[in-house]
């Protein structure tokens, strides 16, 4: 089970206070982020829970690269909770990744955030609309809200002066596994996830 690193103390102590505290929030965010957990050659594969990740390292099938700031507890084991491991063994994983994107392989790659103005997207806009001769492929579709796809209509980003932040493309393996609404990379996970978003 894991939970924060409970101080009875820190009453009675109050300069320890405002560390509890950071301790408690830090422990908060890397429960609600999990564990990254790499391939062998540290691309990025999935999101677990830091007790699966635990249970990863104490058999041996992964090694901790790095951790976050809470405490894994059990009733014999107190370890700094992994935010990335990394298999010890390569896991060959087949490309099944469709070219007709889903609906939520979009919300999930673009994090639910509206390309257009970053809002909270609840639609899916053709870049191109369809009606124009746009494909629903990778590259057309993105996540927009509502209020930016009724705005653009079935007009051209040109035609309205938008800019994409970005060219869409298929999303890379570990976008569509894991992550659900809401929920943000833990900051040790950076140095691993843009190489991988990049290509
Ligand atoms: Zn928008």
């Amino acid at each position: 089970m894991i939970r924060p690193r409970h101080r009875t103390t820190v009453q009675q102590y109050p300069g320890h206070r405002a560390r509890a505290d950071a301790e408690r929030a830090a422990h908060h965010q890397s429960y609600v982020s999990g564990s990254l957990v790499l391939n062998q050659s540290y691309e990025p594969l999935c999101v677990v829970s830091v007790k699966r990740a635990v249970v990863l390292l104490l058999t041996g099938k992964a090694e901790a690269v790095a951790t976050g700031e809470g405490v894994f507890h059990s009733e014999s084991l107190r370890l700094p909770a992994p935010s990335v491991v990394r298999l010890k063994r390569y896991v060959r994983i087949p490309r099944q990744l469709s070219s007709s994107p889903s609906r939520r392989g979009v919300f999930l790659r673009d994090d639910w955030t509206c390309v257009y103005c970053a809002g909270t997207a609840e639609t899916i806009d053709h870049v191109i609309p369809r009606s124009r001769g746009g494909t629903h492929t990778w590259d057309n579709v993105v996540a927009a809200c509502a209020d930016c796809n009724q705005r653009k209509g079935s007009r051209m980003l040109q035609e309205i002066g938008w800019h994409l932040p970005r060219r869409p493309k298929p999303p890379a393996h570990w976008q569509l596994r894991g992550f659900r609404t809401g929920r943000r990379p833990h900051p040790t996970w950076e140095p691993w996830l843009p190489r991988f978003s990049e290509s």
